[in-house]
């Protein structure tokens, strides 16, 4: 059993050295515990946090630590965990080959539904970020300009999605080429602004967003947010869902910085955490299960073969290398 561990806690940005592989053996389920073999590992950008030891929304891993994720595999032996064998679940697993975990934290996905790393994806966490954060945070009505950062990427791409079946006009900043054309042919955004293109994004907003802006889901921060925050409407509404261009600062933003529009505007800032809407995970995964199956909203993914590639695959987060949903897979059907 191959498996990462926490090497050393990263200052700035991680590398190859923050992660430790190491083979172990195959652990035994205890009792109520699965033994599960993992086929799809989800690199997330929070993952970051957890490497620090400051305070985060989730607990710290410590150095030597196995590291974690969300990740579907398949059961191969049961101690009493109300699987069988050959079932799949989505759970938090190891960065490993195998992981034996509590059958009360494992959840089983039915394979006839969709393709099972979805459950990771658009049917999992970031879809239901999406979800939440549009629906219950940012409020895109019909006639609203809506503006996603990180637009390309797991929750931004199925968020514009979502504001655009509000009938807002949706506009995405993304990191290349190839992502802008993605949002604006394939997911039907009305404009999609590559970031790394220009300095000037007001300019760029002036273009993409002429009306300015009633609803910002903001997944990335730093001057993309200042801009944005220039070109608020009255009574604009900015859900504050990841903060990705700070997650490797060594030293804290200063900021907010734009708090007169806030008030000039009326606007309304909240961030939110997607797990603050645990009770209402089962409605929102059945209506976006509707909406992939009917087409109305579309998904990518990117995936990684091997489990020696997940280091990369989270690295490459930060360099916006995944376009959608940035997987590892671990191991076949
Ligand atoms: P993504 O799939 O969006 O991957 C991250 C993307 O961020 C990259 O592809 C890259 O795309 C972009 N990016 C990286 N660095 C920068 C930068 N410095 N400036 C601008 N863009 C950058 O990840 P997720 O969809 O999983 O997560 C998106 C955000 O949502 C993250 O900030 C994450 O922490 C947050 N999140 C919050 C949750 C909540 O409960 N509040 C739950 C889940 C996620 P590009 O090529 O465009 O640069």
């Amino acid at each position: 059993n191959r498996q990462f561990r926490l090497a050393k806690r990263p200052e700035g940005k991680p590398d190859r050295d923050t992660f430790d592989l190491v083979e172990t053996d195959v652990p035994e389920p205890g009792p109520g515990e699965a033994l599960v073999r993992t086929r799809y590992l989800s690199v997330d950008p929070y993952m970051r946090g957890r490497m620090s030891a400051g305070e985060s929304y989730a607990e710290p891993w410590e150095v030597g630590d196995p590291l974690r994720a969300a990740a579907v595999g398949e059961v191969v032996e049961s101690n009493g965990a109300g699987f069988d064998e050959g079932d799949v679940v989505v759970g938090n697993l190891e960065w490993a080959d195998y992981t034996a975990a509590p059958g009360t934290e494992l959840t089983a996905v039915d394979p006839d539904l969709a393709p099972v790393s979805t459950a990771l994806g658009v049917l999992g966490m970031p879809g239901r970020t999406a979800y939440f954060g549009v629906r219950e945070v940012a409020e895109p009505k019909a006639g609203d300009t809506f503006v996603v950062t990180g637009a390309a990427g797991a929750v931004g791409s199925v968020a514009g999605q979502i504001a655009a079946l509000s009938g807002a006009r949706v506009v995405g900043f993304a990191g290349s080429d190839e992502k802008v054309a993605f949002l604006e042919d394939q997911l039907g955004f009305d404009a999609g602004i590559n970031y790394k293109e220009t300095d000037d994004y007001r300019a760029a907003l002036d273009e993409a967003a002429p009306d300015g802006v009633d609803a910002y889901f903001d997944n990335v921060g730093g001057p993309i947010t200042d801009a944005v925050f220039d070109r608020l409407n009255v009574d604009a509404r900015v859900a504050i869902c990841g903060q990705i261009a700070h997650y490797n600062a060594t030293e804290r933003p200063t900021g907010p910085r734009k708090l007169s529009t806030v008030l000039t505007k009326r606007a309304r800032v909240e961030g939110f955490l997607v797990g603050d809407f645990a009770p209402r995970f089962e409605q929102a995964t059945k209506q976006l299960g509707e909406w992939v199956a009917s087409g109305e909203i579309e998904y990518r993914e990117t995936v990684t073969d091997g489990l020696e590639t997940a280091p990369d695959a989270f690295l490459g987060l930060f360099e916006g290398e995944n376009i959608g949903k940035q997987l590892v897979k671990v191991s076949d059907a």
